[in-house]
């Protein structure tokens, strides 16, 4: 049987393990951190009461790969998938427009639903149907050397139908600005999320605390499988001899015994482990990061009926409903986060009231989250410098949402950069 030592309890190591074990592997995973998720994880919050995700996070159903780890650890029961399509938008004014796919077949309710979003002119929807009737002859390379905003704009895209769909639609799959993202990878999700039939466009929420949701499952699943999951427990080096991973060292002990070693921290991480790793990699992105700001505020007659809303033209991108607690979250997000606390829950305060009525006396409690790297940013020159899970080592290997898997940096980039690589070491050792 042989062993791997995975580094990093993200969902990019947690389900490389995954899928390596159920194949045979013997994984010892090691995380630094005191808990399992890494960039998608909850803690307990005294004030709240409860567990708060670090962000809120989103799955569609056409994240695939992410899918099949949740069924795979048990732990899709813990997700809520939607029925149809369904978002509902909400203008300055408070009004409300629902983009919500009918009974038609597919691809027909997609269409009607484009149709009837009031949010647009009646000729601007028909003027989004001719684009989505476009996407299936758009070739990525045709798109690649614009921004997503270029490229709209080249589509006879107007600036209202920018900024009442396209643009919330790219700044949360992207989390940049559209004029920073890459045509090219918007156009791979739109066609990801549009042309892979009705499931595809279904959204996909957590129904507890991320970590509830898969960490323990995930966790649980990799030890039954003559696995183990070690937490606070840093990896320091990887000492290289003969062109091979020859020691895990971490702050507990030296390791040794072990066929392969798949690094699924972050870049920047893994150079602290490995200073050369730009050596051994088949190319090296000079990632850039963007910042998520959330912010979770606990309320008292909560008047929102949706599960969630799109906020249009407002600084707030997103609003999630918890029933007793509501969670914000804003894209992109490197300029506000510098502001104070105050300033950040006095803004955020006032677009609830403009957009939802929710008054801000009832308010009751509230808990601000920045994460500063929370994705990279797709630019043209990152998606083309992204390397693949396999170095220049014999027996080392790469995972991680920013390696080469054509996606975002997302939850399903990440899984199923755990699944490129354990496909390969299955079949590697076979
Ligand atoms: C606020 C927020 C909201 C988001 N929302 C969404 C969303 O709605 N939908 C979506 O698809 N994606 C979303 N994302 C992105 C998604 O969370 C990430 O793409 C994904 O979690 C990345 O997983 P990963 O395993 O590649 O990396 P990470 O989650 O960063 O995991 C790497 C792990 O490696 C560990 N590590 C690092 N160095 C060492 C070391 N020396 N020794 C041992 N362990 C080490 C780290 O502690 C970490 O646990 C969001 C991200 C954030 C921050």
């Amino acid at each position: 049987m042989k062993k791997g030592i995975v580094v990093g309890g993200g969902l990019a190591g947690l389900s490389a393990s995954a899928f390596l074990a159920d194949k045979g592997f013997r994984i010892e995973l090691i995380e630094a951190a005191p808990k399992l998720g890494g960039r998608a994880y909850s803690f307990e919050d005294e004030n709240f009461g409860c567990e708060l995700d670090n962000g809120q996070h989103i799955m569609m159903g056409c994240y695939k790969s992410a899918l099949e780890f949740m069924k795979l650890i048990g732990a899709y029961d813990n997700l809520s998938v939607q029925k149809n399509l369904s978002i509902t938008f909400v203008g300055a004014s408070g009004a409300e427009y629902k983009l919500e796919s009918s009974w038609l077949p597919y691809p027909f309710n997609l269409l009607s639903a484009i149709l009837n979003y009031k949010a647009l002119s009646f000729r601007d929807r028909l003027n989004v149907v001719l684009f989505f009737a476009k996407f299936p002859f758009i070739s990525g390379g045709s798109v690649q050397q614009f921004s997503v905003a270029e490229w709209l704009k080249n589509e006879n895209q107007n600036d209202e139908i920018v900024k009442a769909l396209w643009e919330l639609i790219s700044v949360s799959a992207l989390n940049t600005n559209i004029n920073k993202a890459n045509a090219k990878m918007f156009l791979d999700i739109l066609k990801k999320i549009f042309l892979r039939g009705n499931s595809s466009t279904l959204i996909v929420t957590p129904e507890y605390g991320l970590s509830k949701t898969y960490c323990q499952n995930a966790s649980d699943f990799i030890q039954s499988k003559n696995g183990a999951v070690s937490v606070s427990e840093k990896v320091t080096e990887i000492k290289i001899e003969n062109n091979s991973a020859a020691e895990v060292i971490t702050n507990r002990r030296r390791i040794t015994d072990f066929d392969f070693v798949i690094s699924a921290a972050p870049l920047f991480a893994a150079e602290k482990f490995l200073p050369n790793i730009k050596e051994y990699i088949s190319s090296y992105p000079a990632l850039e990061y963007s910042s998520i700001l959330s912010v979770h505020l606990k309320i008292i007659n909560n008047p929102l009926k949706e599960k969630f809303y799109a906020l249009i033209g407002s600084p707030v991108h997103w609003v999630f409903n918890h029933s007793d607690y509501i969670t914000i979250v804003i894209s992109d997000a490197d300029l506000l986060i510098k502001n104070s606390n105050e300033d950040i829950i006095s803004m955020v305060k006032g677009e609830l009231k403009k957009y939802l009525k929710i008054e801000t006396d009832t308010v009751t409690n509230s808990r601000i989250i920045k994460e500063k790297r929370a994705t990279f940013i797709p630019s043209r020159e990152i998606i083309n410098t992204r390397p693949g899970y396999k170095t220049k080592l014999n027996n080392f290997f790469i995972a991680g949402d920013w390696t080469n898997t054509h996606l975002p940096s997302t939850i399903e980039s990440a899984v199923a950069s755990g699944k490129y690589i354990s496909n390969y070491l299955v079949l590697k050792y076979s």
